[in-house]
């Protein structure tokens, strides 16, 4: 198998996405993967925009692709914005590269022009299908003469062409990542290579691009095995040798279904603005398929590219645990340097709209906040919900307040535990923690009787971070205020 040095010398490898919307998660994973291979073996890592279909291709969506590629760390060595020696890489601009190996396909007559109409086509597809039989173009053109082809083409019929398919014996190829694949030739079918409005298709201009750029190795998901015998035959016509193969297994929802917005993935991106960090989602992608053979999951860029291999790659479908994503952000979440999730932590709260953009920030008592919720957070979106009470009033929340301020004795209690409180000087954690611990033992009371309320009245919620550093934060008036409130009852 593959694991020979000298076939890793050059490596050139490409992530050739149609731009026809988002990025998903299975095409990432592939981006990740040869951007990986790329990096281990010191080879290029190369963006080809496969922008063949007109109607579905759209600039808005190649920005969408490289902003995700650029937020994820996945620079690429060729491509758009960085150039390099086989450009264009936008297909729609390397239309006479195709002509030219058109022209020898046809010249060594494995490729002729067809003039059927679409209906005929349509018609023909219905008739196998009911027969039961694959759907296959019936090879009505297939042996026209010259003449013919002149007489057609000078009446102004419009034709596509077909790639002349060898339907005996059989294509095998030695896929890295599934071993050996044979497939049967007649199930081929000459396929179109040249659409009627003179675009190439996906499976020809694929070939022509990953010949012309010197591709050495093609890792692209499982759903491209079945055009892998098409493009083989490509290139046997072309006297070309073909690339190595690794296809790469689907990721599949909690339900063994193929992964789609219904198990709440989404694009990168998506991920991005719901407070996930990008080396988080490379980190659990490239482990989505992938091991590095013993039993480390948090991996840093660095650790990963060292240890990538294509033969580790895992050759059944991968399901995706979105519970152990936020897991994984929250470990990385843990490890930041405080600093840095307070600027996250500032933005978020300006999002939300609970410190105003001119604001002057107190930076010293935002990270004495975010401080207080790092261990517990696990995407950035998160932290505006978890500490708006600092920030404003508390949304109280029915059921502890029933709980735990609505309960006889409770406003009496409060009453007298605010005098304890508005003595204390100075209002730090330690003071307040004795003085409270001592008010509770001189009321023959049990700390959560206590605890629980001034939790409940200050924050409007029943969990919070350790009550005594939310007091100090929050300071004397407010918490006197907001305790307050709960006195009348
Ligand atoms: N444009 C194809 C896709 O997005 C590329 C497949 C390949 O890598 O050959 O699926």
């Amino acid at each position: 198998m593959h694991n020979n040095n000298a076939d890793l010398k050059n490596v050139r490898v490409r992530f050739a996405p149609s731009p026809t919307g988002s990025l998903h998660l299975g095409n990432t994973r592939t981006a990740i993967f040869n951007w990986l291979f790329a990096r281990h073996t010191g080879g290029k890592f190369i963006l080809r925009i496969e922008d063949t279909d007109k109607e579905r291709s759209t600039p808005e969506s190649v920005n969408v692709i490289m902003e995700s590629l650029k937020w994820l760390g996945l620079d690429w060595d060729e491509g758009p914005d960085a150039g390099g020696d086989f450009g264009p890489y936008y297909q729609m601009q390397r239309l006479d590269k195709y002509k030219k190996y058109i022209d020898i396909l046809i010249k060594r007559n494995m490729a002729y022009p067809c003039f059927c109409a679409p209906e005929r086509l349509a018609e023909m597809r219905h008739q196998m299908q009911k027969q039961k039989l694959p759907p296959r173009y019936d090879g009505k053109c297939k042996n026209l003469s010259k003449e013919e082809i002149e007489c057609l083409t000078s009446q102004g019929i419009k034709h596509v062409l077909r790639f002349r398919v060898p339907y005996t014996g059989v294509t095998e190829f030695n896929d890295l990542v599934h071993g050996k694949i044979c497939i049967d030739n007649s199930v081929l079918d000459d396929f179109v290579i040249v659409k009627s409005n003179a675009g190439p298709t996906y499976n020809f201009a694929c070939v022509v691009d990953d010949i012309e750029m010197k591709i050495t190795h093609i890792i692209r998901g499982d759903d491209h095995i079945s055009n892998t015998p098409k493009q083989i035959a490509i290139y046997k016509a072309l006297c070309c040798n073909s690339p190595e193969f690794a296809h790469i297994p689907l990721i599949l929802g909690h339900d063994k279904a193929k992964l789609s917005k219904r198990h709440g993935a989404a694009s990168p991106l998506e991920y991005r603005d719901m407070g996930y960090l990008p080396q988080v989602l490379v980190n659990f992608l490239t482990l989505l398929g992938w091991a590095p053979g013993d039993n480390r999951e948090i991996m840093s860029g660095d650790e990963l590219i060292e240890s990538f291999s294509i033969e580790k790659i895992n050759d059944r479908n991968a399901v995706f645990d979105s519970q152990k994503l936020d897991w994984m952000n929250g470990v990385y979440i843990r490890k930041m340097p405080l600093e840095e999730l307070v600027d996250i932590a500032l933005e978020e709260l300006k999002k939300a709209e609970l410190i105003k953009d001119t604001e002057e920030v107190d930076v010293n008592k935002i990270s004495k906040i975010v401080g207080l919720i790092q261990e517990r957070l696990k995407k950035f979106s998160e932290i505006p919900q978890l500490i708006n009470y600092f920030f404003d009033k508390p949304v109280y929340e029915e059921k502890p307040v029933r709980k735990f301020l609505k309960k006889d004795g409770v406003s009496q209690m409060l009453q007298e535990l605010c005098k304890v409180i508005e003595e204390e000087e100075p209002f730090d954690i330690e003071t307040l923690e004795s003085a409270v611990r001592e008010f509770i033992e001189k009321k023959g009371l049990k700390p959560g009787d206590v605890i629980h309320p001034i939790r409940v009245a200050l924050t409007g919620r029943a969990a919070s971070p350790p009550i005594f550093d939310v007091m100090e934060i929050l300071g004397k008036q407010t918490c006197l205020k907001r305790i307050r409130r709960f006195c009348i009852y």
